[in-house]
């Protein structure tokens, strides 16, 4: 999205969520929770308890319900981005439905309520491409405030020799790469990776480092 706003003529406007991978990290560190705040404000004006509109408080950090008194705080929804490894070394990426054409990425999902974020890794890989994993280890997390995720990275072992299966509606392909084939396949310009700051890319990069 780019716009210059009425308000600052000459400026631009941008989506935080590409603009995001350009920041410095000193920015970034503000930006992010900003926009994570602000959208929560918007969208939970109500006391989910009682439906009274609530009043912003602690420098807008809580919301206090003036009826029932019920203090409200900003929630964050876990999920889980994991890179699928096979026996043979090869990194399963797949093409999501709400994916810009040619863009491939490793598997994501969020972690349902009473799941543990290793229950969440095991569930997603199979429910998206059918495939069983083992040996879930985690990599480390990303805030992504749209509105308000928090990537939890991890790699994990396809064990056998498993191929993907998809359900041709949430995910319309996906397939093992060698490193050769994927570096080919991006140099050739038939598929794009992640944003290079996001953390889809880290475990890619991290797997092609070996
Ligand atoms: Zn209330």
């Amino acid at each position: 999205m780019l716009a210059l706003g009425p308000e600052h003529p000459g400026r631009e406007y941008r989506d935080l969520r590409i603009a995001v991978h350009e920041l410095p990290e000193a920015e970034r560190a503000v930006a992010v929770p900003a926009v994570a705040m602000a959208q929560w404000h918007r969208l939970h004006p109500h006391c989910p308890r009682c439906g009274t509109v609530t009043r912003v408080s602690e420098a807008g950090w809580v919301r206090l319900c003036p009826a029932c008194g019920t203090e409200h705080h900003p929630r964050t929804d876990p999920a889980v981005i994991v890179a699928v490894v096979d026996d043979a070394d090869r990194l399963l990426l797949a093409h999501a439905a709400h994916f810009p054409a040619g863009r491939w990425s490793v598997i994501a999902g969020y972690v349902e309520p009473g799941e543990s974020l290793e229950r969440a890794v095991v569930r997603e890989v199979r429910e998206e491409v059918a495939i069983e994993v083992d040996r879930v280890r985690y990599r480390g997390s990303q805030p992504w405030p749209f509105p308000r995720s928090l990537m939890c990275a991890f790699v994990t072992r396809a064990p056998g020799a498993q191929e993907p299966r998809v359900d041709g509606r949430e995910i319309l392909a996906a397939r093992f790469f060698t490193r050769a084939a994927l570096a080919e396949a991006v140099a050739a310009g038939d598929l794009t990776l992640p944003g290079p700051a996001s953390v889809a890319s880290a475990l890619v990069a991290a797997w092609m480092a070996g």
